[in-house]
């Protein structure tokens, strides 16, 4: 079963809101992904609370941070 959920974040080089799919059935990962509007990398991590409501926390970074 593939369970994924959306959240919303913000690019941390433009500020311009962008969605994520984050795929659940995994509780901790980080990738990087590029902004659609300033194609800079984001480093995207996100940890999941794998329980009843399985709670996605979602942080984005600057690569060079
Ligand atoms: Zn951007």
């Amino acid at each position: 079963m593939i369970i994924q959920t959306l959240e919303k974040a913000y690019c941390p080089y433009c500020g311009e809101p962008i969605e994520l799919l984050i795929d659940t059935s995994i509780t901790e990962q980080e990738y990087i992904e590029d902004c659609e509007v300033c194609c800079r990398p984001m480093v995207i991590s996100c940890i999941v609370n794998q329980g009843f409501s399985d709670e996605a926390l979602v942080s984005v970074r600057r690569e060079d941070d």
